[in-house]
């Protein structure tokens, strides 16, 4: 079937405000701070983002605030051709915003608001779900909402991807409406680990190791290790995102799960290689030459 779109990507859109200073203030304190930046960030545009440079055709359904961030955040999405038809704006709900302070010696500290982004209502993304050939969600939108994307999509016959971050606990109905579940190590030994998620009916579990690759596993096959690229990493901000949007994406097109995960890990390691989440998701052309490269 022709769909409108290659990848659609259900969730958070936010923006991230960092400030630096020598060292966190704690509570009731107050410190000067060294440094300021404001960054578009939530994993599901990041996400969005990461499927459209990898070359997706990609809509993005969230929903943000009336107000100058969702402008920033939406100005984003236009910028790398992520549709955004499917975005709605809550009126009297901030956007999403992440307030994070790093010290000197890199320690963080974070408050997430997520403000819209919990707003995100079932038949908000009803139609977005089943527009795609593959959908692609995190859980950074409420449950039940992340339940009905993927319960659109599989009556709709659309390939269904969850990255189960952050790491809480999730129904096991909603897990078997997942055809790939990928999470890092962290999240899937929360989630009771991959053999769990496979019985669940998954068609394959992909856990993502961060430096060390990561490990693909299917019903009845042998676990398969896709070895990690070589790169000079200096931030790791954003490495899932960039592999979760571009999985999809080589899915999407139709490329077998393995050889979409090893595209999908060139772009997590690339990701590694240059600060911040959005300005380090790599482009199509990108991915190629690294695993070209490789051999
Ligand atoms: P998350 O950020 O969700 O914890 P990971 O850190 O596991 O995700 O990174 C996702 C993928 O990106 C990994 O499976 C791996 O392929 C790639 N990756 C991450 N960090 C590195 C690194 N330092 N070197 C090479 N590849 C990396």
């Amino acid at each position: 079937m022709t769909r409108r779109f290659d990848v659609c990507v259900v969730g958070s859109a936010n923006l991230d405000l960092v400030a630096t200073a020598p060292e966190l203030p704690r509570p009731g304190q107050t410190v000067l701070g060294t440094g300021f930046a404001e960054h578009a960030g939530g994993k599901g545009l990041n996400q969005a983002v990461a499927a459209a440079r990898a070359g997706a055709r990609t809509a993005f359904c969230g929903a943000v605030g009336d107000d100058d961030a969702a402008r920033r955040l939406l100005h984003v999405m236009d910028q790398d051709g992520v549709n955004r038809d499917s975005v709605r704006t809550v009126p009297d709900v901030p956007t999403g915003r992440a307030l994070i302070g790093v010290s000197a010696s890199g320690e963080n500290s974070i408050i997430v608001v997520p403000g819209a982004n919990a707003c995100l209502q079932p038949v908000d993304v009803l139609e977005a779900a089943a527009s795609a050939a593959t959908l692609l969600v995190q859980r950074e939108v409420p449950d039940d909402t992340v339940r009905a994307a993927l319960e659109a999509a599989r009556a709709a016959g659309v390939i269904t991807i969850l990255n189960p971050a952050p790491a809480s606990a999730i129904e096991q109905s909603t897990l078997a409406l997942c055809d790939l579940i990928v999470p890092n190590e962290h999240e899937v030994e929360l989630l009771g680990g991959a053999e769990r998620l496979l019985a669940g009916g998954a068609t394959a579990v992909i856990v993502t190791l961060g430096a060390r690759g990561a490990m693909l596993l299917r019903q009845g096959l042998e676990p398969h290790l896709v070895a990690p690229f070589s790169v000079a990493a200096i931030d790791t901000t954003a490495a899932g995102d960039a592999c979760c949007g571009a999985l999809a994406a080589a899915l999407s097109a139709g490329v077998g799960i393995p050889e979409a995960l090893r595209f999908a890990c060139a772009a997590g390691a690339l990701a590694t290689t240059c600060a911040g989440a959005v300005p380090s998701l790599p482009a199509r052309s990108e991915i190629d030459r690294l695993i070209n490269g490789a051999g």
